[in-house]
């Protein structure tokens, strides 16, 4: 039916236009979640989100998405030699343009989750380094993958890098049909990365995405077999590259060489890598039995506090505040100062485990504290707690000696915690291997074994 609309669209323009503004109706910031994909196929991202953050009118919320849509119906008509794995890093680019430059036509895919990914950035990116890119949400299957426990071990912090770059290519590679791609390109340097980026891994990361025959790695090809790309004539063998180890200098001379002056700076960008996020992202994994991609939007937000199963968020400033405010549920708690200026608090309940008189009243002396005009009355102060569409005020000591068991959780416990979960996720694998070695041969016997054949 779309389809047909847009067929219909394409022939006469003016009738186009009006499909563009009357095909979705906009979803404001409160009503809608900041992950809403635009398209099914693709997954490609719609980011009102930013557009809205970034201080636009509501006109502008609503012709954006328009404009947006019309971009990704053009781009999904058109089709290219090959999808790059796009993270805006010196590598991905220069794969790119190293292809790009043997007359393929390429497009990036910008994966996206609450972890990593900067869609507002793809514009410019597309701008300074000519290559088409899209954003691709993969958020929901990222956090099943952290949840179910990567298969190939998290990395010293909680990245998964192999686990990651198997998902992303086995993204792109359903994403082949979609435009027309015949093969994948990644920015993968042998024995740049300790984890994702040995030779092994590389091999381990190929074969699990079901890759072999359609990733090309143009920055060390020179250095791995060749592939059918190569083998076709499609791709140069001998115009890529043969990079390897952990230094910039072959990617900046290719820079140089491909008059790109916009020079991101060395990785980092992956939340999962850095302590202080995943020690709020492990408290989420522990608690919730089916965690939301918002869940982990709001962990990266101001102060984070647990007391058991009972999480709150404290705005540090306005900015905090109002995304505490956006990202909150008719099922939060949010606690605001009556007679003061300060903080917003939210508190997000663990499916389950409804809060206490106690816990609120607590929280809400918490989230006081944070406010120097309240500390300094030196007296009870007024919180408003609203929960499921009603309100209370309590009155609290804006003291953080008296919140009970709140506390920032630290990275240390947290580790342990994960190295104990890797031992039972080691042993349930090592179960399950057991299990199939012993359904197998009782099944061999059944058949009459070797005779039976
Ligand atoms: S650092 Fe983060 S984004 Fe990069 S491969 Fe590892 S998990 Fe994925």
């Amino acid at each position: 039916m779309v389809l047909k609309k847009a067929k219909t669209a394409a022939r006469h323009p003016l009738p186009f236009f009006v499909f563009m503004f009357r095909s979705r109706p906009v979803v404001l910031p409160r009503e809608r979640k900041p992950h809403d994909r635009f398209s099914d196929i693709t997954g490609e991202r719609f980011p009102v989100a930013e557009s809205l953050s970034q201080g636009n009118t509501a006109l502008w919320a609503k012709i954006y998405p328009n404009i947006f849509k019309l971009k990704v119906f053009i781009r999904m008509k058109k089709t290219y030699h090959a999808l790059a794995l796009f993270s805006g890093g010196l590598d991905s680019i220069i794969a790119t343009k190293v292809i790009q430059a043997q007359g393929l036509d390429v497009l990036g895919l910008h994966f996206v989750t609450p972890f990593f990914g900067k869609p507002q950035l793809v514009p410019g990116w597309e701008k300074n380094y000519g290559i088409p890119i899209t954003s691709i949400d993969i958020s929901r299957e990222y956090i099943r993958l952290l949840k179910e426990w990567p298969l190939h071990h998290f990395g010293k912090v909680l990245n998964p890098c192999v686990d990651c770059k198997i998902l992303m290519l086995e993204k792109a590679r359903e994403l082949m049909d979609v435009y027309g791609a015949t093969f994948l390109i990644s920015g993968e340097v042998v024995g740049q990365r300790p984890m994702s980026q040995r030779r092994d891994a590389l091999n381990i990361i190929r074969k699990a995405a079901e890759a072999k025959e359609i990733l090309l790695r143009p920055l060390s090809a020179r250095l791995l077999e060749p592939t059918p790309m190569e083998e076709s004539g499609l791709v140069d063998r001998d115009k890529l590259p043969q990079i390897s180890g952990r230094g910039r200098k072959k990617q900046l001379e290719l820079a140089r060489k491909f008059k790109i002056t916009d020079i991101p700076t060395p990785a980092g960008g992956c939340l999962l890598a850095e302590k202080e996020s995943a020690n709020r992202y492990w408290q989420i994994l522990k608690h919730f039995p089916a965690p939301e991609p918002d869940d982990f939007f709001f962990a990266n937000i101001g102060r984070q506090y647990w007391s058991g199963p009972h999480w709150l968020a404290i705005g540090r400033n306005r900015k905090d505040n109002e995304e505490l405010e956006r990202l909150a549920r008719e099922t939060d708690y949010l606690f605001d100062l009556v007679d003061f200026p300060g903080p917003s608090g939210v508190g997000r309940p663990v499916p389950g485990q409804e809060w206490n008189e106690e816990t609120i009243r607590q929280a809400a002396a918490l989230m006081a504290s944070f406010s120097p005009r309240a500390r300094q009355s030196h007296r009870g102060v007024a919180v408003r707690v609203q929960h499921r569409g009603e309100e209370q005020d309590v009155l609290v000591i804006p003291d953080r000696d008296l919140i009970g068991t709140w506390s920032i959780p630290d990275w240390d416990t947290a580790r342990e915690e994960k190295r104990e979960k890797e031992k039972e996720h080691q042993a349930r694998l090592a179960e399950k291997k057991r299990l199939a070695a012993e359904t197998y041969w009782e099944d061999f016997a059944e058949e009459g074994g070797e005779d039976g054949r």
